[in-house]
């Protein structure tokens, strides 16, 4: 169960009440609609200011030749549209950024 808590990082980037990681998708999931810019296609907020996410772990994709995964990410945006984006489509956050510039200095690393 280790990926739990690898999990649990990426929880702290969205500070909501409901658990962006619940099994059963919310309603407004339903009418969400694929954002390819990865931001509200109504009013063009980002992913940082929805007030409800998301996460669709339950199908992860697996991109062919990268080391991680794809997911939907849903979101549902202030202005009362709902959307989502691949997780690969998203400005990773700063903590990530961070963490793939330092391990951008070993080209060969697979894990
Ligand atoms: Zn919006």
């Amino acid at each position: 169960m280790g990926y739990d808590s690898a999990k649990a990082r990426r929880i702290e980037i969205f500070p909501m009440d409901n658990s962006p990681f619940s099994a059963a998708p919310p309603t407004w999931v339903q009418a969400a609609l694929h954002a390819t810019s990865f931001c509200c296609p109504s009013c063009g907020r980002t992913s940082q200011e929805a007030k409800a996410v998301w996460i669709n772990r339950r199908s992860p994709v697996y991109v062919e030749g990268l080391y991680r995964r794809k997911w939907q990410e849903f979101y549902q945006c202030d202005c009362g549209t709902s959307w989502w984006g691949w997780s690969s489509d998203r400005t990773p956050p700063a903590w990530l950024q961070a963490r793939n510039a330092e391990a951008t200095d070993d080209s060969t690393d697979s894990e």
